[in-house]
């Protein structure tokens, strides 16, 4: 017999790819598309709406994520959905994640010799 959560996670899986270098688990079916801030994170259908994979997958194995509380790709690979191991998806405050945010943005304009 399989539970909701087995079925969630079986459709999810059936889309992956992993990444034996890195241990990612790369969504490789649609995604949020190739512009703008929010793009490229995966997405499917479940129950009829459009929903991100990474979040859909930590949800089915660990429950429930708080108001204040989002998810960060530890892995900076966005199509990553691994909900196992915290150097891939993590929950993290929002504020964590958008000084984390800042701080690769720093580290990427230092990589390109720009003066930040
Ligand atoms: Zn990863």
């Amino acid at each position: 017999m399989s539970s909701r959560r087995d079925r969630i996670r079986a459709k999810i899986m059936a889309r992956v790819e992993i990444d034996s270098d890195t241990g990612c688990w790369l969504w490789t079916g649609p995604t949020s598309g190739s512009d703008g801030r929010g793009a490229d994170y995966p997405r499917m259908s479940l129950d009829g709406q459009t929903v991100a994979v990474h979040k859909a997958m930590w949800t089915n194995e660990h429950g429930f994520i708080p108001g204040k509380k989002e998810l960060d790709h530890v892995c900076r690979n966005r199509r990553c959905v691994r909900p196992d191991n915290d150097r891939h998806v993590q929950m993290v405050t929002r504020k964590r994640n958008a000084l984390r945010r800042e701080e690769a943005k720093r580290t990427a304009l230092r990589c390109e010799g720009v003066d930040a």
